[in-house]
This record gives C-alpha cells, sequence and structure tokens, in this order.
C-alpha cells in the first residue's frame, strides 16, 4: 500500500485517520505520513521517500531508529514470551538502573507518561490529603482529565478544560498559572496556603515548543509549594535520560519524578517515583491504587535496559547534543540570510525554531509565534526530505545517529525553506 491507499484506509478507521491527534499533521496543513522503516536518523514512507527525522518519535529515541542494541534486545526478549502478568527479571534489571541513576528509592513502571503523572497526581493527593493541583500553562502531562486543562490569559483561573468530556468539578481541582512566573506561584500560595496537593511541572517545558525554565522559577517552584505542605512532581517524561544519564538535575528537590519515552527503548512505557516512604503508600503496600496487566513487560523492560546500557557512558548524549549544537548554528546562520524573524531556543539535545524575534519565556509569548509561517517553513522542509515535529508547540529530538551530513543536509534545506516561507 502507499502513502495515499493508507492514509484513505487509515481515515475509514480510526478518528480522523490516526492513534494519536499530532499524527494528522492538520496543524502544518498537510495529512499523516505514513513511515514504513525508520534507520538512524532517518525514515521511509510508504512511498519509498527518505526523510532526515527530527520527531524522533516524540523524544524516545535518542540512539535513533532500530538501534542494533534494543533491536536485539527485544529480539531475544520476543522470544521467552512477551507477558507474564508476573514479576520478570526485566523489571529488576531497569528498576536497578533508573533507581541508581535518578536515586529515587522506589520506582513503579507503567505503560505511557499519561499514566505515570495521572498516579502521580493520585499519590499526592493521598499523601496530602488535599484536592488540589497546580499546572502550568503550555505544560502538557499527558490526557488525564485532570491534567487537561488549560489557563487564562496572564493570571491563574480555574479550570476550563481543554477536552470536551471533563466534568467540571474534575477541571475545578486544576489551577493553571503561567510557566517561569514566580509571582504567579507565589501569589497562588498565599491565597491557598492550605489545600494544594501538588505543583507538577515540565523541568524544561517542551510542549510549547521548547521553553527554558528561569533559574528564579526552578528556585521557586521547589520552595513554595514545601512552605505549604504540597508536593512538587517533576515531569520529567522527555528530560529524563535525555540531557544526560538520569534526571534533568533541574529540581533535585521534586518530590515525585514522573518518567517516560527514553526509558523504555521505543517501546511503551512510563514510571513514577519518589521516597520509600512516599511510594510505600501506592498499592499493594498501601491504598493509592494503581495496576497494570502489561506493566513492566518484558519486552519494554528489556529495550529499556538495552537503551539505558547503551547510554550509560555519556558518549551517545554528548553526540547528540555536538549534532544538536551544530544544528543550532546552522539553522541561525539561515535565518539570518533570509532575514525572516525567527529565534532558536535549544537544551541539549533539544531545540525549536520559533517564529518570532525572541525565544519565548511562556505559553502567551510561544503562541504570539507566526504559526502560519511556521506551516510554510514545516511543508517547505518536508519537500526537501526533513521532517520536523509538525507544530510550532513541538520540539525537535536530534539523536546520536544523526550524522554531520544529515544535519548539513537539514541546514541547507533550511536556507531554502525559510525564504519560501517568508513568501506566503
Ligand atoms: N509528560 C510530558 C512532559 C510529555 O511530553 C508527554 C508526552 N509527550 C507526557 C507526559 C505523556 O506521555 P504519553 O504520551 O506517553 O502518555
Amino acid at each position: 500500500m502507499d502513502n495515499a491507499s493508507l492514509r484513505d484506509a487509515a481515515r475509514t478507521l480510526f478518528p480522523g485517520g490516526v492513534n494519536s491527534p499530532v499524527r494528522s499533521f492538520r496543524s502544518v496543513g498537510g495529512g499523516a505520513i505514513p513511515i514504513v522503516r525508520g534507520e538512524g536518523p532517518l525514515v521511509f514512507d510508504a512511498d519509498g521517500r527518505r526523510y532526515v527525522d527530527f520527531i524522533a518519535a516524540f523524544g524516545p529515541l535518542i540512539l535513533g531508529h532500530a538501534p542494533a542494541p534494543v533491536v536485539d534486545a527485544v529480539r531475544r526478549a520476543a522470544g521467552d514470551g512477551t507477558a507474564f502478568g508476573s514479576l520478570t527479571p526485566g523489571e529488576v534489571e531497569l528498576g536497578r538502573r533508573v533507581t541508581a541513576a535518578t536515586a529515587l528509592e522506589r520506582v513503579r513502571f507503567v505503560n505511557s507518561g499519561t499514566e505515570a503523572t495521572m498516579t502521580a497526581i493520585r499519590l499526592a493527593r493521598a499523601a496530602t490529603g488535599r484536592d488540589l493541583i497546580v499546572k502550568f500553562d503550555g505544560c502538557y502531562h499527558g490526557h488525564s482529565d485532570g491534567l487537561l486543562v488549560k489557563a487564562g490569559s496572564g493570571v491563574a483561573t480555574m479550570g476550563l478544560s481543554d477536552s470536551a468530556g471533563v466534568p467540571e468539578p474534575i477541571a475545578s481541582l486544576t489551577a493553571v498559572l503561567p510557566y517561569n512566573d514566580v509571582p504567579a506561584l507565589e501569589a497562588w500560595f498565599v491565597e491557598h496556603p492550605n489545600d494544594t496537593a501538588a505543583v507538577i511541572v515540565e523541568s524544561i517545558a517542551g510542549n510549547m515548543g521548547l521553553v527554558e525554565p528561569t533559574a528564579a522559577f526552578l528556585a521557586a517552584l521547589q520552595e513554595a509549594p514545601r512552605k505549604h505542605g504540597a508536593l512538587l512532581i517533576a515531569d520529567e517524561v522527555i528530560t529524563g535520560f535525555r540531557l544526560r544519564y538520569g534526571l534533568s538535575g533541574l529540581l533535585p528537590a521534586a518530590d515525585i519524578v514522573c518518567l517516560g519515552k527514553i526509558i523504555g527503548g521505543g517501546l511503551p512505557v512510563g514510571a513514577f517515583g519518589g521516597s520509600a516512604k512516599l511510594m510505600s503508600l501506592i498499592a499493594p503496600e498501601g491504598p493509592v491504587y494503581q495496576a497494570g496487566t502489561l506493566s513492566g513487560n518484558p519486552l519494554v523492560m528489556a529495550a529499556g535496559v538495552a537503551m539505558l546500557d547503551a547510554l550509560a557512558d555519556g558518549r551517545a548524549h554528548q553526540r547528540a547534543q555536538e549534532l544538536a549544537g551544530h544544528l543550532e548554528n546552522g539553522l541561525r546562520a539561515a535565518i539570518k540570510r533570509a532575514q525572516v524573524t525567527a529565534s532558536v531556543t535549544r537544551v541539549g539535545s533539544m531545540l525549536t525554531v520559533f517564529f518570532r524575534s525572541t525565544p519565548p519565556t511562556d505559553y502567551a509569548e510561544a503562541r504570539e509565534s507566526d504559526t502560519a509561517m511556521f506551516a510554510r517553513f514545516h511543508g517547505a522542509m518536508l519537500k526537501r526530505g526533513i521532517l520536523l515535529p509538525p507544530s510550532q508547540f513541538e520540539t525537535m529530538f536530534v539523536s546520536s545517529a544523526h550524522t554531520e551530513a544529515t544535519i548539513d543536509e537539514t541546514v541547507r534545506a533550511a536556507h531554502e525553506a525559510f525564504r519560501e516561507a517568508a513568501t506566503p
């Protein structure tokens, strides 16, 4: 089947023709791209077209596509059986690696980042006996009811849901504050000193495009909740094992850490963890229920172990970051040459081109970007065989499998694509 027939068939099977909305490429005015194969930094669609890939499955693939150690580990594990509903050695192996690298005393493996953050919140509510949750505008923590909530502009607003089907009483338990806004965070705790269960935050915001936290914001996150008996939940689903082997290190005082993506080697995974005391509240040790038929699945655990072992010496991180640095420099030069209004943010191997003059500091600023121009840029890059995340508000991921040649190819394409995007 070619691209068109797969797309047509998918539209008769799945809402919007996809199994996760962003894959529809709607926000850049395109259609889903059926990928049949990946190899290192490249993917190939059903028409046989080759792309340099910067979606990288939205984060897990820090070694690129189909890295031999991960593929071999999954093959070996599959031969021994794909699921048991019982404790398996792979869980112990990955559990040891994750706890050793993160200093989390206990973790629980789940099947997605959504499950990790959803349960982290349940745990925080049980531990504090409080109900209110604070999140930040533009941070995404998966699609559980209480986290699909956004803010009004600028000021903290309670409970305006991002999705139909979220009951108002649930949405109203989530407050949304602007990212990087220390006074707003402090004001929240002045108004609600005794009823906030937790503050949840992406250690580096990756879901409004890449927006860096300020040092003052990171400090306030680690002070204000604690002072008022609330827990801090660090969502490291993207950043965990992405910047270095272990956590980002930006929120060392977090009470609960959520992980996903990289620790599953590209298979479905999530995890949350904390101190032994806090995690003892989780069933069957404690009263907070959480379970999963396929949690700790042997294929996932094998992939995760192989992935982490390939990352342990730090060389892959260094390589990915070096290449991302070249890409950043090349994109900046291309922006200058094409005289377009755009800025680049980069942390490690993650980066975003924002079509606005300065890097945004919060979601309100990120939203001021020229998304029509982003869509034109995206299309112009795609035409040249460069696959970028299909939204201004997603992050590009560079892997250790990208090469100087594929980065140069990307920068050459960008020189033309910026110019093309500038003329509507
Ligand atoms: N947290 C963050 C920071 C994420 O980026 C994502 C997914 N992109 C999630 C949670 C949810 O993870 P999943 O899609 O695996 O449910």
